[in-house]
C-alpha cells in the first residue's frame, strides 16, 4: 500500500475525526489508592458503563487505562447503534436451543431501546438520533436473502424492518450500485466520543476515580480479592472488571486467547459542497452493506461530510495507508465524490470472537464484558451496565448471554495469524460479487 498525498487535505489529521470536538481528556494525575472495592481495566463504554453502577451503588471504584480514558473503540467508532447481534435466531437456536437463542435477540433489542432512554435521562447531549439505518444488497441474490429475513422475523423480536426495492433505493441514497436494501427505522446514531466525554463525566459525578496512562501489567490472586501491578504502584481490589475489548492483552490470557483483534478503519471527507449531502444521503440513515468485508457509513451529524468506514486490511496501523483503500471504495460508491478529500483517517481494533456473539461472565473470580464483533456501541454500553449490576450483587445483572462457553481455538493465545488470509479471500469473493 502506498500514501497518496494528493488525497489529504492541507489540515488532514491522522486521528479520529471525533476528537476535534471532543479531545481526549485530561483528568490529570492521579493518585492510586492502595486497595479498592472495584478496579476497571479498560475506560471505553464497557468499563465506564460498569464504573457508573458500582460508584452509584456505594462502592470505590477505580477505572484504569493504558491511555488516555476513552483512548479505544469508544471514541473511534462510527456512532451507529443497532440491535448488534451478528448469528441469526436459527443459527442460535441450532447451537444453543430456542429458548437461549431467543434470549439472546431479546438482548440485542433491549440493549438498543435501553441506551436512548439512558442518554434521555442522564441528558447526554451527543447528537444522539434514531434516523434509521439502510443494510444495502451488493448483489440480488443477497437482495433476495435480506427479502425473505425481512418477511419472516420471529415473533415478539420484530424490528419494523421494510424492504427498499432497487427502483426505490435512490428515494434512500444517492448511488445506484446497490440492488435494493433494508430498513430498520430503530437504528440509531451519535457522536461516540461525546457520548463517551458524557458517560466519564457521570462515572466521575458518581464518585468513581479514572487513572488514565496506567496499563495494568498483571494480575494475581491476592488476601481480599485481587492484585493488579501498574508501572505506577499496586492495587488490592475485592472485585475486578476486565473491559479491554479488542485491546485484550497478557494480564489476562484467558480472554486474549479468546479475542480476536481485527483492525477496523475510517475516513472523513472534507465538507461536501452545499446541498450534495443531502442529495446523496436524501433521509440522513446510517448504511452498511451485504458484503463479507462490510463497508459502513453515515454523515456527519453536522451534515457536511461522509464518515465511511470498512475492514480494508488485516493489521495496517497506519492510517494514511488505509485512507487510499477507503476512498476509493466512497468514490467507486458516489462517482460525484471524486475530487473530494480526505480531513481525517483512523483505525481502532475491534474484538472479534469464534462464535460471532458478546460474552459476559466471571473467569477465575473475575468479571468480564467483551468480544462485540464490531458493534458495540450500544451493547458494550449494555453489557457494562449489567455487569456493574452483577459486582453489586443485583439479579438484574443477569443477561440472556450468561452461562454461554467462551470459546477458543486450540494453539490461538491472542494473535490473529490467520486473519491475513481470511481477509484476503473475504476480499476476492466480495470482488467476484459472490
Ligand atoms: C473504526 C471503528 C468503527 C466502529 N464503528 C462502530 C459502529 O458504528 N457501531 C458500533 O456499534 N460499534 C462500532 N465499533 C465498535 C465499538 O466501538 C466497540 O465495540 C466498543 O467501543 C467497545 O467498547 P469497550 O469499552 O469494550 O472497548 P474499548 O473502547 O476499545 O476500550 C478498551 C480499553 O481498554 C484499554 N486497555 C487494554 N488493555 C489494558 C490494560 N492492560 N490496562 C489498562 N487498560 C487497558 C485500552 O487502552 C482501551 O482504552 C467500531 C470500532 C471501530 C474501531
Amino acid at each position: 500500500m502506498t500514501a497518496d498525498a494528493d488525497i489529504f487535505t492541507d489540515d488532514f489529521r491522522a486521528a479520529p475525526y471525533w476528537w476535534d470536538g471532543t479531545p481526549r481528556p485530561e483528568l490529570g494525575p492521579v493518585q492510586l489508592p492502595a486497595s479498592i472495592d472495584v478496579a476497571v481495566v479498560g475506560s471505553g463504554y464497557t468499563g465506564l458503563h460498569a464504573a457508573l453502577q458500582t460508584a452509584r451503588g456505594g462502592r470505590s471504584t477505580l477505572v484504569l487505562d493504558a491511555a488516555d480514558a476513552g483512548w479505544g473503540c469508544s471514541t473511534r467508532n462510527g456512532g451507529q447503534i443497532s440491535t448488534s447481534i451478528k448469528p441469526d435466531l436459527a443459527t442460535l437456536a441450532r447451537r444453543h436451543g430456542m429458548a437461549t437463542a431467543r434470549a439472546i435477540h431479546a438482548e440485542g433489542h433491549a440493549a438498543l431501546a435501553w441506551i436512548g432512554d439512558f442518554i434521555a435521562e442522564e441528558n447526554i447531549e451527543c447528537d444522539f438520533d434514531v434516523v434509521g439505518h439502510l443494510h444495502a444488497a451488493h448483489n440480488t441474490t443477497a437482495f433476495a436473502r435480506l427479502v425473505a429475513q425481512a418477511g419472516s422475523e420471529p415473533a415478539g423480536l420484530e424490528t419494523g424492518v421494510r424492504v427498499v426495492p432497487r427502483d426505490a433505493l435512490r428515494s434512500e441514497l444517492g448511488t445506484d450500485a446497490y440492488c435494493g436494501g433494508v430498513v430498520y427505522p430503530r437504528h440509531a446514531t451519535l457522536d461516540p466520543a461525546r457520548y463517551h466525554q458524557g458517560l466519564l463525566e457521570r462515572a466521575l459525578a458518581a464518585g468513581a476515580t479514572v487513572a488514565p496512562q496506567t496499563p495494568v501489567t498483571a494480575i494475581a490472586r491476592a488476601a481480599g480479592g485481587f492484585r493488579l501491578s501498574t508501572p505506577r504502584g499496586e492495587i488490592v481490589a475485592r472485585d475486578v472488571v476486565i473491559a479491554t475489548n479488542g485491546y485484550t492483552g497478557a494480564p489476562t490470557p484467558w480472554q486474549r486467547r479468546r479475542i480476536i483483534p481485527i483492525g477496523s478503519y475510517m475516513i472523513a471527507t472534507e465538507p461536501l459542497a452545499p446541498g450534495l449531502a443531502d442529495e446523496l444521503f436524501p433521509t440522513g440513515r446510517t448504511v452498511t452493506d451485504t458484503r463479507r468485508l462490510v463497508y459502513y457509513y453515515r454523515l456527519s451529524p453536522d451534515r457536511r461530510r461522509v464518515l465511511f468506514g470498512g475492514r480494508v486490511s488485516a493489521g495496517e496501523t497506519d492510517p494514511r495507508l488505509s485512507a487510499p483503500l477507503l476512498l476509493a471504495e466512497l468514490v467507486r460508491l458516489f462517482p460525484r465524490l471524486r475530487d473530494i478529500r480526505v480531513s481525517h483517517s483512523w483505525m481502532g481494533f475491534v474484538g472479534y470472537t469464534f462464535d460471532t456473539l458478546a460474552h459476559v461472565g466471571r473467569h477465575d473470580g473475575m468479571h468480564y464484558a467483551m468480544g462485540y464483533c464490531g458493534s458495540g456501541v450500544a451493547t458494550a454500553s449494555y453489557l457494562g451496565m449489567r455487569t456493574g449490576l452483577k459486582v453489586l450483587g443485583h439479579e438484574d445483572g443477569r443477561t440472556g448471554f450468561d452461562g454461554l462457553s467462551f470459546p477458543t481455538r486450540p494453539l490461538y493465545s491472542g494473535k490473529p495469524w490467520f486473519l491475513a488470509a481470511s481477509v484476503a479471500y473475504f476480499r476476492w469473493r466480495d470482488r467476484l460479487n459472490l
